[in-house]
């Protein structure tokens, strides 16, 4: 009850008419879901979020962030729910709850280095709000003052790491000065105690020595700059342990040498002043070269602004001094939140404060909404929301632009994944490969060696390397097909003008071109690149066509396709001639049918009835279709093979008899298979020579009259 008055007293100072009623609502909750649960060092586990609410209050937040960080915990280790919170609390809090538990969920997984920034960059792409990562930064500061508790080295040094590579950086990324320091020094003393215990005892011998005069050198800056009239409240400490720590470590300086330990801090009103200070200290002291930054004119990429510079101090003693003002000092120590302080106080607000893309859009908000609560809702941050992020099966995590899909990602680990890729399980479900990942999810990408890129994919990939992959594939693929179709049409084009066609005469056009082989040629042309008798006049420039033929003439034409059924040849109109041709055997084209040519490669083109079953293999590659149709025939005498697929009653003379129906119907049996006999039944495909397909639905007409024919059809692609 204490840790609450407290609390409740914080938030009074800076909004004094503030509802008081929902945060003490909020804690008897959580006390209530808490209760029999205890924290490491044996207090009540409400203590925890009760505490982590004093943090975020003394980074004056607004009340719903303060109810949100009661209740953090809620979800995630009790049986509240959020739909319980948004009845008792309402919606912003639930929402907030609800991204602090979905941090809280992936928070166990540990990486370093490289995936150690993409996991930062997934936390800031998870907390669509500022708030939640402000509870979360308040939550994992907690934890680490309280890390006594936890009796295993091993895992208070895991965790210690974990908040170095990620939540100390975090906090810097948003400004949030003071909680970085601290997480770094708590971190420190569990990471590397023998470094930071040196350190200290360095510090103490120098402070022995009498080198410590904090206090002299304050009192020492504050006259000079009150000579020339500024204004300033001068501030001075020893740095942190972890930063003197890293410095050391970077400048590979050893413990004696250990003497650039204090810094100090001119805070003035305007920031004309810093500059003024500046020539002030650079004027009456010896400035350290190399150690002078203007962060005021080139601020750091988080926004902080200052400047800083190394004097030989008042004591011959090397020191730093950052000159800032009281805005740019707040921004530095609070980040984000230093905003919200500004808007509650009277203090001068600057327009160019921030250079915060976010943030200078929420001034503009901030303006125009007199509730607090309304500046929050606004807040959305922006970081990294054009991005996702996604762990492999190996924890790895892969970072994708918005709406990727599993193909992207599995071109993002390896082409040969992507190329390999048949499905994909999405937190070890199987979906769809155009399904859109999610910030953190787990994928794992499903392949076969025979599975190829399919042009579909292109429809729905979002990144570059999975596009160019897939377009690569399908180039290589059609190209086949294009040298076919472009080498027949040039021959074409010879014939028509009275030459004898050469491969050779086709080469000589290559320089020209700037090709390097004949195929590349006739791809071009197959494709539509070159006109065939563009490239016919480059090969022969002086030739006069005495008559231009229509360059679709070719299509009137009927081209004679002879049946490998030993039928007679049969024309076809739609073709090109000098390709290959030939009827599919699968479902046997009859005059009469209604036909397409299928264009496959290495055997030229296929005609099948439109109806046949094969035709569902090409259904996505609609390119290979051709229209085709039967030209007149003059030749009475030609015969196709039609082909029947019946079911016959198993009776003695039933075979004779249905022979003999077809016979006397003018179709001649070339091949009879039986296929299945059954004690009662017989299943059989009988190819017969017929005129058209008139003439075998006459015949299939009779069998089907014939008592021993239980059931009889066209056979269509078996
Ligand atoms: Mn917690």
């Amino acid at each position: 009850m204490q840790q609450l008055e407290k609390l409740l007293n914080t938030v009074r100072a800076y909004q004094p008419s503030f509802d008081s009623e929902i945060v003490e609502k909020a804690y008897a909750y959580a006390k209530n879901m808490h209760e029999g649960q205890f924290r490491s060092s044996g207090e009540p586990y409400v203590t925890h979020p009760v505490a982590v609410a004093q943090i975020l209050a003394e980074m004056k937040m607004d009340v719903t962030t303060i109810v949100t960080a009661i209740l953090h915990d809620t979800v995630e280790d009790t049986d509240a729910t959020l739909e319980d919170l948004e009845k008792n609390f309402g919606k912003s809090v639930s929402d907030l709850v609800n991204g602090v538990s979905k941090l809280t969920r992936i928070e166990s997984q540990t990486l370093e280095g490289k995936q150690a920034e993409n996991f930062r960059k997934l936390l800031l792409a998870m907390s669509e709000d500022i708030r939640v990562l402000l509870v979360k930064l308040s939550d994992r500061l907690h934890n680490m003052r309280t890390m006594g508790g936890i009796k295993n080295v091993d895992k208070r040094r895991r965790i210690s790491l974990e908040t170095l590579e990620i939540y100390a950086p975090l906090a810097e990324r948003v400004g949030v000065h003071f909680i970085k320091e601290e997480l770094e020094d708590l971190c420190f003393e569990q990471v590397n105690p023998e470094a930071r215990e040196s350190i200290t005892n360095r510090l103490s011998y120098l402070r022995k020595e009498g080198i410590d005069v904090v206090d002299a050198i304050i009192e020492e800056l504050t006259k000079i700059l009150h000579d020339v009239g500024i204004q300033a409240e001068v501030t001075g400490r020893e740095k942190t342990r972890y930063s003197i720590w890293k410095k050391m470590q970077r400048k590979n300086v050893a413990f004696e040498q250990l003497s650039d330990i204090m810094a100090f801090r001119i805070i003035v009103d305007k920031p004309e002043d810093c500059y003024l200070v500046l020539g002030t200290i650079h004027g009456k002291y010896h400035s350290v070269p190399g150690r002078f930054k203007d962060y005021i004119s080139t601020p750091k990429p988080n926004g902080y602004k200052s400047i800083h510079t190394t004097i030989m101090g008042p004591r011959r003693q090397r020191i730093e001094v950052q000159i800032r003002t009281h805005q740019m000092h707040d921004e530095g120590e609070l980040g984000v939140a230093a905003h919200w302080a500004y808007k509650g106080s009277n203090r001068p607000q600057e327009r160019d404060v921030t250079k915060y893309r976010w943030l200078r859009e929420l001034l503009e908000i901030l303006e125009q909404e007199q509730k607090p609560e309304d500046f929050w809702e606004h807040t959305k941050l922006e970081l990294f929301q054009d991005r996702v992020f996604v762990f492999t099966p190996q924890g790895d995590l892969i970072e994708l632009p918005n709406g990727a899909t599993p193909v992207d990602f599995a071109y993002a680990v390896h082409s040969a994944i992507g190329d390999r890729c048949v499905g994909a399980k999405i937190n070890g479900r199987i979906a769809p490969l155009n399904s859109r990942l999610m910030n953190g999810d787990q994928v794992e990408v499903i392949t076969a060696k025979t599975q190829n890129p399919s042009p579909t994919w292109e429809r729905f990939v979002v990144t570059g390397k999975a596009r160019s992959h897939i377009r690569k594939y399908v180039r290589n693929q059609q190209r086949d097909e294009f040298i076919i179709l472009g080498k027949a049409m040039i021959q074409k084009v010879f014939r028509q003008e009275g030459y004898d066609f050469s491969e050779k005469a086709v080469t000589g056009t290559l320089k020209h071109y700037r090709l390097d082989e004949g195929d590349d040629v006739y791809a071009n042309i197959g494709s539509g690149v070159f006109v065939a008798r563009d490239v016919f006049k480059l090969i022969f420039p002086s030739h006069k066509a005495e008559i231009v033929k229509r360059p679709s003439e070719h299509m009137d034409q009927a081209v004679m396709v002879r049946s490998e059924d030993s039928g007679g040849p049969m024309p076809i109109k739609g073709l090109i001639p000098g390709m290959a041709m030939h009827f599919a055997r699968c479902c046997h084209p009859l005059p009469g049918d209604r036909i397409v040519g299928i264009v496959t490669t290495g055997k030229g083109v296929t005609i099948h009835t439109i109806d046949c079953d094969t035709l569902e293999t090409f259904a996505d590659t609609p390119e290979r279709w051709l229209d085709v149709s039967w030209g007149d025939n003059d030749d009475e005498a030609s015969v196709q093979v039609g082909r029947l697929f019946m079911t016959m009653a198993n009776e003695t003379g039933a075979l004779g008899n249905v022979s003999t129906v077809i016979g006397r119907n003018g179709g001649n049996i070339t091949n009879l298979k039986i296929t299945s006999r059954s004690l009662d039944f017989w299943e059989m495909t009988v190819d017969i020579f017929v005129q058209d397909t008139k003439h075998l639905n006459n015949v299939i007409a009779a069998l089907r009259a014939t008592p021993e024919i239980i059931s009889v059809e066209r056979a269509r692609g078996r």
